[in-house]
């Protein structure tokens, strides 16, 4: 960050109204950077609200901090109060997010707000205006830059064992448990110094990757069984579930977290595509390896973004209109995705 001493001064002197806002449905990634950096600000007694503007999965509610979590759409109360504290904002962090629309129907009074921005982010081309800017799309986790940001305040002896079990499952899981290729030696040397503090990495893994229900499991082998195609002339994988088989398995929010990653990780599979009836809309999440752009491919058909190897995107077409629009679309990327196949080491010598 190119100012950031004099953010420091801002933070370091009297206490401030501060808001930490992040994506709707956050995940590990979203709620720990945004209660890493609440427990962090909170030992300069800060006056700090912590926004979610939809709900998110369960198996995120250990997190330290959690109760001071307010989720937007919980209640009128809720609405009102988040109102109130972006009015009378005199810090605004945006974190793990780079469009408004992210925000859902919190965007506005964030946008509009008067507040000093601070964004601190990894995804690719932010379009939030912010004064502050910490933006990184090399980075693995906008828990990584939490973790550097509080180095460059000047407290890294203020990181005790709650900041870090929370960056430390935002890291985790934005790098699928330390094995995607944004897994640098930074990262395990941050890892290292976590757990040298007392994070418990066992028992944060165990926490995200253990707590699932019954349904969710009885769900996941549905999926694998009965809703996953794989198109192997086109190195491709899809999943697509109704609004009804969401319902027949009381589908929670996060239980279709992951489940396209089931798709990526077959052999010859360079492509995975998930896509779920949601009630506002068709949500499509995106997973390729390689240099199989699925950001691109994400922007170009379906409003969306995101990462080369990671993206979303909606589509307002009825569930199956969209199914059958993707499984149009894809045959003209064969090249792309058999050549991608190729250039890929391959377990089998020939
Ligand atoms: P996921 O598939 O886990 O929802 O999202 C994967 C990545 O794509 C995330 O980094 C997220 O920022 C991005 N992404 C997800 N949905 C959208 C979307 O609707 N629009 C854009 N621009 N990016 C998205
Ligand atoms: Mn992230």
């Amino acid at each position: 960050m190119q100012n950031l001493q004099s953010l420091k001064e801002l933070l370091v002197g009297k206490p401030k109204n501060i808001v930490i806002t992040t994506h709707q449905k956050p995940d590990a990634d979203a709620l720990g950077s945004s209660l890493g950096l609440y427990n962090y600000l909170k030992k300069y007694h800060h006056n700090i609200c912590v926004v979610a503007p939809t709900d998110y999965p369960r198996f995120l509610f250990w997190m330290p901090g959690n109760n001071c979590v307010i989720n937007y759409e919980e209640n009128d109360y809720s609405k009102n109060y988040i109102n109130k504290a972006i009015d009378n904002a005199d810090i605004i962090f945006c974190l793990d997010y780079s469009s408004w629309e992210r925000l859902k129907k919190v965007a506005d009074s964030v946008k509009n707000s008067k507040a000093i921005k601070v964004l601190i982010d990894h995804h690719l081309d932010p379009t939030v205006v912010a004064e502050y800017k910490m933006w990184y799309p090399s980075a693995a986790a906008t828990c990584e830059l939490i973790y550097n940001f509080i180095c460059q305040m000047g407290d890294k002896n203020l990181i005790d064992s709650e900041i870090g079990e929370c960056i430390y499952a935002g890291i985790m899981t934005d790098t699928g448990s330390f094995r995607f290729p944004s897994t640098s030696k930074n990262i395990h040397i941050i890892i290292s110094e976590l757990i040298e503090i007392g994070v418990d990495n066992s028992k944060v893994h165990r926490l995200i990757y253990d707590n699932n229900s019954q349904e969710k499991l009885r769900f996941l082998g549905f999926v694998l069984n009965q809703k996953l195609h794989v198109i192997d002339s086109l190195n491709t994988a899809y999943i697509a579930i109704s609004s009804e088989e969401l319902s027949m398995f009381n589908s929670q929010t996060g239980d279709t977290e992951g489940l396209v990653n089931y798709a990526l990780s077959i052999e010859g599979v360079v492509f995975a595509v998930i896509i779920i009836e949601r009630e506002d809309a068709v949500k499509m999440s995106f997973r390729s390896s390689g240099n199989f752009k699925a950001n691109e491919f994400a922007a170009l058909h379906f409003e969306g973004g995101g990462h080369k190897n990671a993206a979303g995107g909606k589509s307002n077409a009825s569930f199956k209109d969209t199914l059958e629009k993707f499984l149009n679309i894809l045959p003209s990327y064969q090249q792309m995705l058999n050549a991608e196949y190729q250039s890929q080491p391959n377990l089998i010598p020939c």
